[in-house]
């Protein structure tokens, strides 16, 4: 009876509160463009990129900063992308700059993640063209970007765009732990030469010719919050189709390579159904050496080709194309928010399915392994240790998978039970629909579970991103 009384209150004033400041749908935010040209000859990448960068943050913007993540992975990094030393390392050195066609100069940051170049005032809506050429030196590792075994993951290679806070450009230093990585939607155009047997997993379909020994592709991705490929002379590629929708599987020979596929297409849909649709018309699933069982991109991931739970950890980086792709998060200081989101998803699936046992046996499974932690860490008395709400620098890889993944995982649970199902999906998709292509943050998610429950649940959330205790039972 009082929960009730207080859920009705709270609705009259969030509805008041709501009356007195919409001002309609908000636009269609303008995006940056990036066309990328790069060449791979051995192990480094010979790159011209031209970004048609428009200042969609603020008025009277006078430089643009751009990440230079490959530079985490250089042996004298101070920030460095990798825990355990590298076989060989990687960098990137630009070598030509022009702003609006005009030679210019760039300012390197200390820890040489980051450059910033200089533009006349950039107002709202006001573009600028920079033009770059740099060398990327790929590392051999089984990390984001590298080479190993005969494949070439490449990610965040580029230049990449900073996002902009409200405290300026945001260029956080790397971190082996988490995903320090952040960036905003854009549109790329992307043409790569490399020697023709490799074949090329990319996030679109694209154009290909050979010549002279050389494979030469032309990709168009819109609206991606990242480019990623996986090149490899190891690749047999599965397709699978369904209306709208096609699944291309590229692995070295696997036996169940058809069922995987179908599988991915399989969660895509069920996903879609629920969270809202899946925003493209292709998505890659690419098997490559890779440290940390999966990685998400905009429209592809990697599984490792040796990881034992294939299927879990397809279906948990296929869940960020909504959670971190279609709905964006800082991913350095709210990391809970899509990662937490994707495990209860990855539970959730099953439930979706009709297999009701998978997904209760699952979240008790996250539920035993986190109240395992939450004693440690109380034993130890280091309350601090269950706090949520801390950036990626603050943790161990163990602490960030135990909050940012299980007790993340929780709160959801939690929601779920909470606001039932109907609502609880509701909610998602009023989270979708909000956020879409955007960043959202913990307000968002609050405002998006408000609206479908009808209530204010920020006191629920709060309380499980707190360095509470929370979980009292090993049930
Ligand atoms: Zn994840």
């Amino acid at each position: 009876m009082k929960k009730t009384l207080f859920c009705l209150f709270i609705a009259l004033v969030c509805l008041l509160t709501v009356a007195g400041c919409t001002g309609g749908e908000r636009e269609d935010t303008a995006k940056s463009g990036y066309e990328i040209e790069f060449s791979l000859e051995e192990n480094t990448l010979n790159c011209r990129q031209t970004v048609d960068f428009v200042n969609v943050y603020s008025d009277g913007l006078r430089e643009i900063k751009f990440n230079l993540y490959m530079n985490a992975y250089a042996e004298d990094a101070v920030d460095k992308a990798y825990a355990t030393p590298l076989k060989t390392y990687g960098g990137t050195e630009i070598t030509a700059l022009k702003i609006n066609g005009n030679d210019a100069s760039f300012t390197l940051s200390e820890n040489k993640l980051s450059f910033s170049v200089p533009v006349d005032s950039l107002k709202l809506g006001d573009r600028a063209e920079i033009y770059m050429e740099y060398t990327v030196t790929l590392p051999e590792c089984d990390l984001r970007t590298g080479y190993s075994d005969g494949y070439y993951n490449l990610s965040n290679f580029y230049p990449q765009i900073a996002v902009y806070g409200e405290e300026g450009f945001l260029s956080d230093a790397y971190s082996a732990v988490g995903d320090p990585i952040l960036s905003d939607v854009a549109d790329f155009s992307v043409k790569a030469t490399f020697d023709e047997h490799l074949v090329a997993a990319t996030p679109a379909l694209g154009t290909e010719t050979i010549a002279e020994g050389k494979k030469t592709i032309s990709i168009r991705a819109e609206n991606i919050r990242d480019f990623a490929m996986v090149l490899s002379d190891k690749f047999l590629c599965e397709t699978v189709s369904d209306e709208n929708l096609t699944v291309y599987y590229f692995h070295d020979g696997n036996e169940e390579s058809a069922e995987r596929a179908s599988l991915a297409l399989d969660v895509l849909k069920t996903f879609s159904s629920v969270f809202g649709d899946y925003p493209y018309d292709t998505f890659t699933v690419a098997s490559t050496p890779f440290a940390e069982e999966g990685m998400e991109f905009s429209g592809l991931v990697y599984i490792d080709n040796l990881t034992t739970d294939f299927e879990k950890t397809l279906i948990h980086e296929t869940a960020h194309q909504w959670w971190y792709n279609l709905v964006g998060n800082d991913n350095v200081r709210e990391g809970w928010l899509d990662e937490g989101l994707t495990t209860f998803s990855t539970a959730y699936y099953y439930s979706l399915k009709g297999d009701e046992e998978t997904f209760t046996e699952e979240i008790k499974s996250i539920r035993r392994s986190y109240a395992l932690y939450e004693r440690s860490q109380k034993l130890r008395g280091d309350k601090g240790a269950l706090n949520i709400n801390v950036d990626i620098y603050s943790c161990t890889d163990y602490q960030y998978g135990m909050l940012a993944y299980n007790k993340s995982c929780l709160l959801f649970a939690d929601l779920y039970e909470k606001a039932g199902k109907e609502k609880f999906e509701k909610a998602l998709s009023y989270y979708v629909d909000d956020n879409r292509f955007r960043r959202a943050d913990s307000t968002s998610l609050a405002d998006a579970f408000g609206k479908a429950m009808n209530c204010d649940v920020t006191g629920i959330i709060d309380g499980w991103l707190s360095d509470k205790a929370v979980v009292t039972t090993f049930a």
